[in-house]
């Protein structure tokens, strides 16, 4: 079975009304969500399905497993109400992009490092690379390069590169095209004045940390 992913054709809908296809005692699966699973480093999404809070969401190929809290009454076929907790996702899509820029500003003026990791949570986003010495070095470029694209209020056009495979991209316009499967914005505009900190995180790694100013 495969789950129609409506956070890629809309990720600013915050309600949808789905079926439920599959029922194993409190993990359950729809034929259609809004509700983002954990992948690419952006944390899942918060809120309930038929007022029942998810307290899991766990991607698996084409699927997407939800667990519940105990005690739904919820049957294949049913249709549901699934909502998402609409302030902590977009601050996930905003700092998501955020941190898009930043990794991008990285690789194309700093002869593209190795990324290690990276993570979206709520409060900051962060990216970690193999890197000599302080990458402190390089935030007044990054501060200003990033502020600049997000001052100019750039549209960021999301679309698939292969449908049949669900793999995804997003582009700027004459700065870069880029394979990811996340929630993204309309407008680098809607990132807002962001902020850059430096977390040493082990010999030869360094890790640059995002935060949102509003
Ligand atoms: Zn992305």
């Amino acid at each position: 079975m495969a789950v129609q992913k409506v956070f890629w054709a809309d990720p600013y809908q915050t309600e949808i009304i789905a079926q439920v296809t599959s029922v194993s005692d409190n993990v359950v699966t729809l034929d259609k969500t809004i509700f983002y699973a954990f992948a690419g480093g952006q944390e899942s999404d918060k809120g309930t399905i038929h007022g029942f809070k998810v307290i899991k969401a766990e991607k698996d190929n084409n699927e997407i497993f939800y667990t519940l809290e105990s005690g739904h009454d919820l049957k294949p076929g049913d249709e549901v109400i699934v909502e998402i907790d609409w302030n902590r996702r977009y601050r996930l899509m905003r700092l998501h992009f955020a941190a898009e820029i930043i990794l991008e500003l990285i690789y194309q003026r700093f002869n593209k490092p190795e990324k290690v990791g990276a993570h979206i949570a709520e409060d900051k986003a962060r990216l970690d690379f193999i890197w000599e010495g302080s990458i402190s070095r390089t935030f007044p470029f990054l501060e200003q390069k990033a502020q600049e694209l997000i001052n100019a209020d750039l549209p960021i056009n999301s679309d698939f590169s292969d449908e049949e495979n669900g793999q995804r991209y997003w582009e700027i316009r004459d700065f870069a095209r880029v394979s990811c499967g996340g929630t993204h914005l309309r407008t680098t505009g809607e990132i807002g004045p962001i902020k850059l900190k430096r977390n040493n995180i082990g010999k030869g790694k360094e890790r640059v940390e995002i935060l949102l100013e509003q």
